[in-house]
């Protein structure tokens, strides 16, 4: 009898213990795979980035990955001005990509957004009408499909800065992070990452000083995962890498008007190499004033010289390095800017230029100063041959791009005594780096703010 009960005693013990157990134990409910789409409309293409992530895990990071991504054919939705029906028509062949990689039933559930960035906000400040008769054609388009279209509009420089920053931080785990106990902790503050943005038509730079931010036009405070940061974000409108190397056309042409020659010595080009536009072109965008009088159809050639000293040098009559008179610390053109701290990822044409180069991620400033030089120095001839498969644009603009990169790296950001704490990255943990998924974070409340973040900003 002694032995039975000593038995169920011993059993009852061991139901309570499994029982205790299963009460403490967290279950993993079911759940289904969510999805949701940004469209980038860049200045020079559109992309459509497709993410995913479990449903039932919202405010962890790093569960949200790219699916997809998707290149839009032709380019920027800004170009289509003389046409605006064909912004819209031109999304299609990528929505079709994204449809086919969602299950059916989830296309009414999954938002879709779509941002412009600086070259929807030059067309905005050149032809507001025309700017949102793109705006109204691409909504329409979208909107012919079974998604949830959350709308078409432009993003702030601010933003734009602001979602590039949160993207960085969230894929590297830097607001919160998964510890080994299985608890989620705030990581040491160190590994916040600054974010340098080089677009066509804007540039961008964001990072938390170690010093309260003075300008409050240019400060960011947001709240995620319950821990506060001050952001400095601030969006240099017309300094991306195609409108900086268009004013550099205008002021040589400027320069040369004195000397009325429609032929004009460009020396970050390479020698061998001539390009010759219409003035219509030279002078489309409101980035470069328009010399008095104006005739679109003259024609003007550019011939290069392939001078690299000169063409860095050059770099300083587009922006200006001295002017600071308001504040104590600056980036370029006088605008206010606190230290650059920390580590920075550097992406979109920071890094096509530096990666084709052969100096991403890092690479110390002497080689890459060198490797400038001697790209720089070759023949048209000879870099046509070398690379024959790159696109004749790009190849020609690495030279000037790079000098134009390491004047506003250098003496623009002042990054002299940092440079190793620069890395050239494209992608973080298998995602591209840009906005998009900074936006959707936020969009979707995927990511842990105490409130949503309203990001205003000005127009820069
Ligand atoms: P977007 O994001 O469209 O504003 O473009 C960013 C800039 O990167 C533009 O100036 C593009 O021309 C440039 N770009 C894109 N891909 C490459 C590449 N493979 N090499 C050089 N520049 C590029």
């Amino acid at each position: 009898l002694l032995g039975i009960t000593l038995l169920a005693i011993a059993c009852m013990t061991v139901i309570a213990l499994v029982l205790t157990v299963a009460k403490h134990q967290t279950v993993d409910l079911p759940y289904s795979t969510q999805y949701g789409i940004v469209f980038d409309a860049g200045s020079t293409h559109t992309s459509l980035f497709l993410y995913q992530w479990p449903g039932n895990k919202e405010n962890n990071t790093g569960i949200v990955s790219q699916k997809l991504t998707c290149d839009v054919k032709g380019d920027g939705i800004s170009s289509y001005v003389t046409n605006p029906p064909d912004a819209g028509q031109s999304l299609k062949e990528c929505i079709d990509v994204a449809m086919t990689a969602i299950p059916p039933s989830q296309l009414s559930t999954t938002p879709v957004y779509l941002g412009a960035t600086a070259g929807m906000r030059l067309l905005m400040l050149e032809n507001q009408t025309q700017a949102e008769r793109i705006l109204a054609e691409v909504t329409k388009a979208i909107q012919s499909y079974p998604f949830d279209f959350r709308g078409a509009r432009i993003l702030t420089g601010m933003e734009e800065g602001a979602y590039g920053w949160i993207t960085i931080n969230y894929l590297l785990e830097g607001f919160i992070k998964y510890a080994f106990d299985g608890r989620w902790v705030h990581p040491k503050s160190g590994k916040i990452q600054g974010a340098l943005d080089l677009g066509g038509a804007s540039a961008q730079i964001s990072f938390t000083p170690k010093d309260p931010v003075k300008d409050p036009g240019s400060a960011f405070d947001l709240q995620l995962y319950g821990y506060r940061y001050q952001l400095y974000t601030y969006s240099y409108l017309c300094y991306g890498k195609d409108q900086a190397l268009k004013m550099l056309q205008a002021y040589l042409h400027m320069v040369s008007a004195a000397r009325p020659s429609s032929v004009v010595q460009h020396p970050c080009y390479h020698r061998n190499y001539s390009l010759t536009l219409k003035l219509g072109e030279l002078y489309n965008s409101p980035c470069v004033v328009k010399p008095l009088p104006f005739d679109p159809a003259l024609k003007v050639t550019f011939l290069g010289t392939g001078d690299s000293q000169l063409c860095l040098s050059l770099m300083k009559s587009i922006i200006n390095l001295t002017d600071c008179s308001f504040y104590p610390d600056c980036g370029f053109n006088g605008v206010y800017q606190p230290p650059v701290n920390g580590e920075f990822f550097a992406f979109s044409a920071y890094f096509y230029t530096f990666n084709f180069l052969g100096l991403a991620p890092r690479t110390p400033l002497p080689r890459v100063l060198a490797t400038i030089e001697s790209y720089c120095n070759k023949t048209w001839d000879t870099l046509v041959l070398e690379y024959p498969k790159v696109k004749e644009t790009y190849l020609r603009d690495y030279c000037g791009s790079a000098h134009y990169i390491m004047t506003i790296l250098l003496k623009g950001f002042k990054f002299n005594d940092s440079w190793d704490q620069i890395y050239f990255y494209k992608q973080a943990e298998d995602n591209d780096i840009g906005w998009t998924l900074g936006y959707m974070l936020n969009l979707t409340n995927l990511i842990s703010s105490d409130r949503p973040l309203v990001i205003t900003g000005v127009q820069h």
